[in-house]
């Protein structure tokens, strides 16, 4: 028998479907773990990696190139987390390097020291401490130096505000040996006593002690309340419980902006113990973290998405809160589902995870009538107010001002005239989507999309919501005709405020949407003002369905509804009624009901009759008979395979070709769809096309992805087109 090298598999941070053997030198084995990072040479550069598997034997004759370093000495992935990421790599049919590439922060993904991440400082060795006693041979600055340390580690930054160059004369105390090296993390600000708990209600206690009861085994809960039910404070509690035994609680949520006032309660109940992961950090304050929770040091990490790929060994809890929101699905590259891989991250750790929602997702829905996930329910709203009523308001052949028509408005005065507050709801930000001209005709449209321009007055722009194009209307005027005369076709949310204002002059109209609240802290800012009765009238689009409450809020009008009546996706009906509930959600409390009117033209659609019948169960099992009937998730197992190309025809033949070569090898049970057109077909500049595949099995469906993945390998069109594959999509359009 011949000497066999050791080799070891590596996934590659680079965007290819493979993972990689490499030799592993003698010298680089003692310190070679599953979960170390390593240099390798690759095609003509060298790239970082990650070990997913030691070997004795390369599992092919080629030869292969040898590991040029291994970066960690010590596993910085954590078993766990590998297993995770290759499941994601195989279940999402994505390169592992880039599911990896997602796991670290830029830093680590560069080959960068994890510890690095931490602050350098120097604390007093026992010598050290001698030297400060009696009269040694020491100098004043050493001296000086080595006071400071006595009482705490001496910090690096510290060191940096020095008056004299402080590090050379740290470096001489550490060659005597009187002080040494240490690692600690930034310095944070103390947030002061942390925020007493409050005493749970009877259905909070519950829900509570139903997950306490299923620690350390997988046990997935859907936490359902509406707004103002008391979920946070269950969260609050749940996480105070896992860290008195020494655990970490993961609590992933939609947006940062717009849970604002939940990560403020977590960091005034547990201070410094509380991590922050979102996209707004620094790359090292990031990486910070990132170490901070790997090493154990916090015990709760609050984070949106990509918070989920954190290592943390004593993990014993998942929350997901808004679980049915759609930002927890990346909408590029790695397109993962953070909330169900959550549950899958829960299930291998075999630990619990709690989803909650006012409104949950039907997947959830789904899985509770199989009785995968329990159900836990918070009924009340703290504080015993009733649920806001709902009611159609029939538009049709009235006159709308601003889109507003005589009703809602004449609603809106007896609210206003009680000292209440209303809010209106208009998902359409800017003054108006159409821009016409009266004398020819002519419609502004984007020149790289199938779209409109949409009308910023305020800014004097024409703008495209789908690629960023921008016409600056001063420099840029359309010249569409001799005597061209602009006027605009429906209400985006600058001209309802101008409206507004002239309506109800006097009245405090405040507008939030993403032009009025560019700024950090603005939209906090706003929703203080509105809590505090500082404000009449909000108006506002998707921003207002999400986080926050608004108690004296009495009337809630939603502007239009019937844009989203008939939007094709299959998600459409469901994300309209979570819309309706969330922002009906937010209304009213304590004494004072709130009332939502829902204005339209289509007051007998059967899906707003569902809303409006304002009970959210049982729209949900009547969507889900729908879904079932049509075979569509979660029913059916789903992908997408979507191209695109500057070359109108490209992408659908490319996908014709793909199912054309599909199809005999396939199994009856597996659907094809397409290819077929996106619903807005040519978007920034591009052509784009898609392709459906669905199965009853997953395992069918993973197969013929397996399948087809290898025809798109091979397939001659493959380098004119982009392409990706995107599992459980949010939307098929
Ligand atoms: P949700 O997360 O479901 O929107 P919260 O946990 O934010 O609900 O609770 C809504 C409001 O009720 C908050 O102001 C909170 O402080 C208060 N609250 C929640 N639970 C209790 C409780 N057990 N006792 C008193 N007040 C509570
Ligand atoms: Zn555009």
């Amino acid at each position: 028998m011949g000497f066999v090298e050791p080799c070891v598999k590596v996934a590659v941070l680079a965007p290819v479907r493979q993972l990689f053997d490499y030799l592993l030198p003698a010298g680089l084995s003692a310190s070679a773990r599953v979960g170390c990072r390593v240099r390798v040479p690759f095609g003509r550069g060298i790239r970082i990696g990650i070990i997913v598997a030691l070997e004795a034997e390369p599992s092919t004759g080629a030869k292969l190139k040898p590991v040029i370093e291994v970066l960690d000495d010590e596993a910085l992935v954590p078993p766990e987390l590998m297993a995770l990421a290759r499941w994601a790599s195989e279940y999402y049919c994505h390169p592992p390097g880039e599911v990896f590439a997602t796991v670290f922060p830029l830093e680590l993904r560069r080959g960068e020291q994890a510890r690095d991440a931490l602050e350098e400082a120097w604390s007093l060795t026992d010598e050290g401490a001698q030297q400060l006693v009696g009269e040694a041979r020491i100098g004043p600055r050493q001296r000086q130096v080595l006071q400071l340390a006595v009482a705490a580690p001496l910090r690096a930054s510290t060191v940096r505000d020095f008056p004299f160059d402080a590090r050379r004369v740290v470096r001489e105390l550490v060659g005597r040996q009187w002080l040494e090296v240490q690692r600690l993390s930034a310095r944070r600000a103390s947030t002061g006593a942390p925020e007493d708990f409050l005493d749970l209600n009877e259905a909070q206690a519950a829900a509570a002690a139903a997950v306490i009861a299923g620690l350390n085994k997988f046990s997935p809960t859907l936490l359902e309340g509406v707004t103002g039910s008391g979920k946070t404070e269950v969260y609050l509690h749940l996480a105070r419980t896992l860290q008195a035994s020494g655990h970490q609680t993961l609590v992933l949520i939609p947006e940062i902006g717009l849970s604002e006032q939940l990560v403020q309660r977590f960091q005034r109940r547990f201070g410094d113990a509380v991590a922050l992961l979102h996209s707004e950090l620094s790359d090292r304050e990031r990486a910070l973290i990132w170490e901070r929770c790997r090493s154990g040091e916090s015990g709760v990490l609050v984070g949106t998405r990509s918070a989920l790929w954190t290592p943390l060994p004593r993990l014993g809890l998942i929350i997901v809160d808004e679980e049915h929101d759609a930002s927890f699905k990346q909408q590029e590259g790695f397109r993962y589902s953070a909330r169900d891989v959550a549950v899958m991250r829960a299930r291998q750790a075999a630990i619990p995870v709690l989803l909650g929602s006012a409104t949950p997702s039907l997947e959830s829905e789904a899985n509770v009538a199989r009785g995968k996930y329990r159900r836990l329910r918070l009924p009340e709203r703290a504080g015993g107010a009733v649920p806001p009523t709902l009611r159609g308001l029939d538009v049709r052949g009235l006159p709308l001002s601003g889109g507003l028509s005589d009703a809602l408005c004449q609603a809106m005065d007896r609210t206003l005239a009680r000292g209440e507050q209303v809010l209106l709801f208009l998902n359409r930000r800017g003054y108006a989507p159409v821009v016409l001209c009266h004398a020819c005709g002519w419609i502004a449209r984007c020149s790289r999309c199938d779209a409109r321009l949409v009308l910023h007055r305020e800014a004097g722009k024409l703008v495209c919501h789908h690629c960023d194009t921008t016409l600056v209307l001063a420099r840029q005027p359309p010249r569409c005709c001799e005597n061209p005369a602009l006027i605009t076709l429906g209400v985006g949310t600058e001209q309802l405020e101008e409206v507004l204002r002239v309506r109800f002059p006097g009245r405090r109209v405040l507008r939030v949407d993403r032009d009025s609240m560019r700024r950090k802290g603005q939209f906090e800012a706003a929703c203080a003002a509105v809590r505090n009765g500082e404000v009449d009238i909000l108006l506002g689009t998707q921003m207002l369905t999400k986080g926050h409450d608004f108690p004296l809020v009495t009337l809630v009008g939603v502007v239009d509804a019937d844009s989203r009546l008939f939007a094709t996706d299959f998600r459409a009906a469901e994300r309209f009624a979570q819309l309706i509930m969330q922002v009906a959600g937010r209304a009213g409390r304590g004494s004072r009901p709130g009332q939502v009117l829902v204005q339209t033209h289509h007051p007998e659609h059967p899906m707003l009759q569902n809303v409006l019948a304002h009970d959210y169960p049982t729209f949900a099992r009547m969507a889900l008979d729908e879904r079932e009937a049509a075979g569509l998730p979660p029913f059916e197992a789903l992908a997408v395979l979507r191209a695109e190309s500057t070359q109108a025809e490209t992408p659908t033949q490319f996908l014709a070709a793909l199912r054309r070569d599909l199809k005999p090898g396939l199994p009856a049970e597996v659907r094809l769809a397409g290819p077929v057109p996106a619903t807005m077909e040519r978007r920034a500049g591009k052509f784009r096309a898609l392709l459906m595949l669905s199965a009853m099995r997953r395992s069918a469906l993973a197969r013929a992805l397996h399948e087809l993945l290898s025809l798109i390998d091979a397939a001659p069109l493959r380098n004119r087109v982009r392409w990706h594959l995107d599992i459980d999509p949010e939307e098929v359009g």
